[in-house]
């Protein structure tokens, strides 16, 4: 079922493409439609085909279920996909490719939503993870008043992202008087951070990463929000702590997430130390972090210096080769189709809050939800 613009001849729709239609899920009985003429399509002049659900009577085409569906310049999309992975900023992407920032930032979301249900999906059905690492990676959004973790689990053997979430933190370090007062008057007007956001968000992590009946390795710095969460899991995880003071090094038995840290920043421009074009918003972190991690499992190899290196997702056994961005983009993925966690339905939908902004665009639904 998967292309990128083009669907190869005689293809047929495998079900209707409405949310709400009985046959939005492929059911045994007959799903029943009709042809409804054509149309042709402005940005290349190809004809498109559409059809007509003959049960809910929503008509639809090709194009519904191709992953550039009703937008105007379908070739965009892989190149800004290609952009955000190789250290670019929305900003300069718009510029590189000459067409406004907002058009960047909304083809950025829709990567991010499309990579979201990617990852989901394509971890259904596979082995679980034997051997887990996993830490908070300190980033912040807005600004420095604003900190927070995204939380990454890596797959030891194969440094494949197996999931990731994030938490809200309260600004610690040295601060000058001027700024503990910024901070105080900061926290009265927007509030504070859930003080136990990080053991919530370990407490879903764990929920994702495990799910075997055969006991398994987790890996982790002495963070003492990670204790109760890992407890819950007492029969089925062999907690190793290596103190997070330690040095990172590939002795360090945390040192694959330390290469996932730092190959992250050095590849997402918003994670880059010092810069000036760090994520305003959460939301929009978590969307580009979707987009690094299909990048990081599936297109590129695992070590740069070895060309013959394989992807994570083939070190898992889960290809046989390296996908390209045209294979990650090929065909649309349906929302209701996947299982998605809680944060990642948030992430979804846009409806993570920045404390800092009163009014926020969230991805409404309608018929491209
Ligand atoms: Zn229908």
């Amino acid at each position: 079922m998967a292309y990128l613009n083009n669907p190869p001849k005689g293809w047929l729709p495998p079900f209707c493409p409405n949310g709400n239609c009985k046959y939005h899920h492929p059911l045994p009985d007959q799903w029943r439609y009709k042809k409804f003429g054509s149309y042709v399509r402005i940005s290349d002049n190809r004809r498109i085909r559409r059809f007509r659900c003959l049960h809910c009577k929503r008509t639809f085409s090709t194009q519904t279920f191709s992953a550039t569906y009703w937008q105007k310049l379908p070739e965009l999309e892989a190149k800004v996909f290609s952009k955000i992975v190789n250290g670019m900023c929305k900003r300069q992407i718009a510029r590189d490719l000459e067409v406004d920032p907002a058009t960047i930032n909304h083809k950025t979301k829709r990567l991010g939503r499309h990579c979201l249900l990617f990852l989901q999906r394509q971890l259904e059905g596979t082995p679980p993870a034997k051997n887990i690492i996993f830490d908070g990676l300190e980033t912040f959004e807005f600004s420095q008043y604003y900190p927070f973790h995204h939380n990454v689990a890596v797959e030891k053997d194969t440094d494949f992202v197996l999931f990731f979430n994030d938490s809200e933190l309260r600004r610690k370090g040295r601060m000058t008087q001027v700024q503990k007062r910024r901070r105080r008057e900061l926290e009265k007007m927007f509030g504070r951070p859930d003080p136990r956001a990080i053991e919530k968000a370990v407490t879903e992590m764990l929920s994702e990463v495990i799910n075997g009946h055969d006991p398994i390795n987790v890996y982790t710095d002495d963070h003492t929000q990670y204790r109760q969460p890992i407890r819950v899991y007492q029969n089925l995880i062999f907690h190793h702590v290596t103190p997070g003071k330690a040095h990172r090094d590939a002795n360090n038995s945390l040192w694959e997430i330390n290469l996932f840290d730092l190959f992250m920043r050095h590849s997402s421009k918003n994670h880059t130390r010092e810069t000036i074009a760090w994520s305003k918003r959460r939301q929009a972190s978590s969307e580009q972090l979707a987009i690094y991690s299909v990048w990081r499992n599936y297109i590129n190899i695992r070590r740069q210096k070895d060309r013959w290196s394989p992807t994570p997702a083939m070190e898992r056994g889960m290809m046989t080769e390296r996908l390209t961005i045209a294979d990650v983009l090929s065909g649309r993925i349906f929302v209701r189709h996947v299982e998605l966690a809680d944060s990642w339905r948030d992430y979804y939908y846009g409806n993570v809050h920045t404390r800092a902004l009163p009014l926020e665009r969230r991805h409404r639904l309608a018929y491209a939800e």
